[in-house]
């Protein structure tokens, strides 16, 4: 849809207000390798994966295979991040900035892993902290933050650390608090809004930076490469309403941040230009096809099946297992989702459907964490005309047979 001026703000105030990666107990408020298959398929046509590429209509972060170069990071590529430390008049830091900079650092390894090595965060840890000119209480976190009033934080932090710092360097900034502000809850993202002024600094536009709150201590590394992804064009997977975790569990870090099954999907890495579309089986008209899938935690191979089912819709299938990134997935096989590019961040753009409903999770796992199909399982869609039969699962990952019936219109 057309943007006007005023459009990016509101989105950017609904971002941060939507408790990205809100602290739970403010949840009311509310985040190649080739080592392709060992088996070597019979040639096939290259498939024609432009026919699943779904175009995003929401003008935010959504499911869209295309995501807007004006307001979002390349997702590939090494991405300069410059963290800075600020403490507060009414909040002196005390301690050094040591644990804060161990806390955060592992997100470089886990977006290389995650993005078979095309993402790379090159995060340097400023190790002195910088004061901040107003109160920590001051800048509106409590109430819920305003687009207007998260830039405002992000201005004084970068011109505190400004005389020290050549801000010209990096693609984007971490603000990182002291333990001692704990009016600083929660960790937003900032994308900027091109049609105003900014933050600047150094000659440069400040256009991406996360803010982290207190929560980084209960979510680790991975509120990082949650917040960081929006600055890529991910949504928010899990509900700003409701039952929060109701839409895709644990699965997909832009879920449940603490999920047992935090690696992206692969259609995120599709959209993200981790994957090729040679590593994508498309089913875009009536028709049958048996695809193996290479799990996505691991670099090579096809990665997902899709079946395309309308204009902004999909169902998709990938192979999961308990490694890289998912050491202690709940459930490993066949994960099926359907992909809604016209669904808004934080209202389901993404739906796992569940193969055991009726299981019993053992602790830790919620019923969604259990979905994954295996062989000999299947789903269906009767009213869209689709079918996944799980046909074996191995080492190598799972083979799938994916049934359309009805045209994609
Ligand atoms: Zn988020």
């Amino acid at each position: 849809m057309p943007t006007t001026p005023s459009r990016p703000r509101l989105l950017a105030t609904a971002l941060a207000l939507a408790a990205c990666a809100a602290v739970p107990t403010t949840a009311a408020t509310a985040a190649t390798a080739a080592t392709a298959t060992a088996s070597p398929a019979p040639p096939e046509r290259p498939p024609a994966a432009a026919g699943c590429a779904l175009k995003g209509t929401t003008g935010w972060t959504d499911e869209g295979h295309d995501t807007d170069p004006a307001q979002f990071q390349r997702a590939t590529g090494t991405h300069r991040v410059l963290t800075l430390f600020v403490d507060f008049p009414d909040a002196p830091a005390a301690d050094s900035t040591e644990a804060y900079a161990a806390e955060l650092a592992p997100a470089a390894d886990w977006m290389r892993t995650a993005s078979y090595g095309r993402s790379r965060l090159a995060i340097d840890f400023t190790r002195q902290w910088v004061r901040m000119p107003a109160a920590s209480t001051g800048y509106g976190f409590q109430r819920g933050l305003t687009f207007e009033a998260h830039e405002r934080y992000l201005r004084d932090a970068v011109t505190a650390a400004d005389p020290s710092t050549d801000f010209s360097r990096y693609d984007m900034v971490y603000v990182v608090p002291a333990r001692t502000a704990s009016a600083i809850s929660f960790s937003p993202t900032y994308l900027y809004d091109p049609a105003t002024p900014g933050v600047t600094a150094d000659g440069a536009r400040v256009k991406w930076a996360v803010t982290f709150g207190q929560d980084m201590w209960h979510w680790g590394h991975k509120v990082a490469v949650h917040e960081t992804a929006h600055t890529f064009g991910l949504p928010d997977l899990y509900a700003f309403s409701g039952d929060t975790h109701r839409f895709v569990g644990g699965w997909d870090v832009m879920g449940n941040i603490a999920g047992r099954a935090p690696q992206y999907l692969g259609w995120h890495a599709w959209k993200l230009g981790w994957i090729d579309d040679d590593q994508v089986a498309c089913q875009a008209a009536p028709g049958r096809r048996t695809v193996r899938l290479s799990p996505v935690e691991r670099p090579g191979g096809k990665k997902i099946a899709v079946v395309r089912t309308g204009p902004t819709t999909a169902y998709v299938a990938e192979s999961r297992r308990a490694e890289g990134n998912d050491p202690r997935p709940c459930s490993t096989g066949v994960l099926i989702y359907k992909v809604d590019s016209a669904t808004a961040t934080g209202e389901g753009p993404v739906r796992v459907m569940n193969g055991h409903p009726s299981a019993t999770p053992p602790a830790g796992c919620t019923p969604l964490d259990l979905a994954a199909y295996g062989p000999g399982e299947s789903f269906t869609d009767p009213a869209a005309g689709v079918r996944i039969d799980v046909l074996a699962g191995g080492a190598t990952g799972d083979t799938v047979r994916v049934t359309a019936r009805r045209p994609a219109s």
